[in-house]
């Protein structure tokens, strides 16, 4: 009877998610643009009663009551992480995730118009009430750590204490290796890449390639949004990508980056995807899996070898007289930009670590709002040696912020560092990854990957997994070594 109460409460409360999903799904894919505030309100509606449902007095004892019965490993790791965000979530006033949520609304639209025009006098006073909010929840947890209470809603059970060592030895590793492998002229080193393919033929490219690695079309959909993004479950998972006519590279990683969130929610355990512990891990590992595919697969010699000459077919003969060395060359191209986005492998993981850096020190109080963008453009000079033009390159170039979103930017990197140690593990248990690709045996690799990671879903914590996954405890080591031995070759 308990056992039941918990998993049809849980089950539901999963429902409602999936419904708001969709919503959100429709809106950045169809929804007419005149629909957004009916739309806001049904989305405000829907996440208040999710709200109320996790921190109810009832989901509390619907909880406890099971604890005590709890047979299978699976019962317990639902129960665990069940507690784990009920009791989070619990000691946040409800008025301050309101707060949160409205000020975030209302920044994030400012942002949008600001943002163009570099206006940061205009948005400044409006982060600012948002980090007020953020720090005051981040004092929720405990007061000596306040962003680890931020970050754990993103990467649970990651902390500062295990990020600030990694992060400082990339740091001053990647600083290194910019140096030395960044190209001499980056409009030089796009041209084999800048090719007109019409959308058309993109599209084609694009729906081969997810065919290829795994994603399963029976159960999921491509569509086209403003910002690629992946949402939904098991048997209902849509992927997005956009079009650039003269850049084909814009769609090709991000199907495959968006291929590799959607096969990892594709497969999931099918009995309990829709329950606390059965769900996605973290952030990072779920980005983990977008990197596999879009950086450690896509951008490597074997995936050119292996799909150059196809991707060339379907462009319709765009990359004629292309040598396969010189697109593989330009898919890699190492340059320091502004743009945390459209940064390569070897500068990205910087982009992260100045975000976070400055979103410590932000969180603790130790950097007033105002100081932020010179502080940016300061940090970014010291890292990159070149420092942006504009505020719009610069501090407000990302929606995370003004979204209320602080914690969040680590987990892109962590999914590098794990990408990295998973690829480690894999040829160390098999054969180098490229063999994969080049005998067409993409399929396998997902079925390596379902067993390593996506069938536990939440089932252990992040850092239990990769240790399980690997052998090993999480460590920048590996990615480090993977960009030395990749660019090397490209010197
Ligand atoms: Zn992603």
């Amino acid at each position: 009877m308990d056992k039941e109460r918990f998993y049809s409460h849980f089950g539901e409360i999963h429902n409602i998610f999936e419904v708001l999903q969709i919503l959100d799904w429709d809106q950045q894919v169809y929804m007419p643009k005149g629909g957004s505030e009916q739309r806001a309100e049904s989305f405000s509606t829907l996440s208040k009663i999710i709200h109320e449902k996790i921190t109810s007095e009832k989901t509390g004892e619907i909880i406890y009551a099971f604890e005590k019965l709890a047979e299978t490993d699976w019962d317990r790791a639902h129960i665990r992480e069940a507690k784990r965000s009920y009791e989070k979530q619990k000691k946040i006033p409800t008025q301050l995730i309101q707060e949160r949520a409205k000020v975030a609304s209302i920044t994030q639209s400012v942002w949008e118009e600001a943002k163009p025009k570099s206006d940061y006098k205009t948005f400044l006073p409006h982060l600012k009430k948002v980090v007020d909010v953020l720090k005051e929840i981040s004092r929720c947890g405990d007061e000596q750590n306040p962003y680890d209470f931020l970050l754990d809603d993103y990467e649970p059970y990651i902390t500062t204490k295990i990020l600030d060592p990694l992060f400082e030895n990339l740091k001053n590793e990647l600083k290194i290796l910019i140096q030395k492998y960044k190209v001499k002229n980056l409009e030089e080193s796009l041209k084999p890449i800048k090719r007109n393919v019409s959308k058309e033929n993109q599209e084609k490219i694009g729906i081969f390639l997810l065919n290829e690695i795994g994603f399963d079309f029976d159960r999921g959909r491509v569509d086209v949004s403003v910002h690629p993004f992946t949402s939904g479950t098991m048997n209902d998972v849509r992927v997005t990508t956009r079009y650039s006519d003269d850049f084909l590279p814009a769609s090709l990683f991000s199907i495959l980056h968006e291929g590799g969130h959607a096969i990892y929610e594709q497969n999931l355990d099918k009995e309990n995807f829709k329950y606390p512990a059965g769900e996605s891990c973290s952030l990072g590992i779920h980005e983990s899996q977008s990197r596999f595919y879009e950086n450690i697969i896509g951008r490597s010699r074997g995936f050119s070898e292996k799909y150059f000459s196809k991707i060339n077919k379907l462009s319709s003969n765009a990359f004629e007289g292309i040598a396969l060395d010189d697109f593989y060359r330009a898919i890699n191209t190492v340059y320091p930009t502004f743009i945390r986005i459209e940064a390569d492998e070897v500068t990205y993981n910087l982009h992260i670590i100045l975000r976070y850096e400055l979103e410590k020190k932000i969180i603790k109080g130790d950097v007033k709002v105002d100081d932020i963008p010179d502080l940016w453009n300061e940090k970014f000079e010291e890292l990159f040696g070149i420092k942006p033009p504009t505020f719009e390159k610069g501090f407000m170039q990302d929606v995370h912020w003004a979204a209320g979103l602080m914690g969040y930017f680590p987990t892109y990197s962590l999914g590098n560092l794990y990408a990295a140690q998973i690829k480690r593990a894999i040829e160390k248990e098999t054969t180098p990854l490229s063999d994969f690709v080049k005998n067409g045996k993409l399929g396998d690799l997902k079925e390596i990957l379902r067993n390593k990671i996506h069938r536990f879903g939440r089932f252990y914590p992040s850092n239990e997994l990769i240790q399980k996954a690997t052998g090993e405890p999480l460590s920048e080591t590996h990615y480090l070594d993977y960009l030395k031995e990749k660019y090397e070759n490209l010197l």
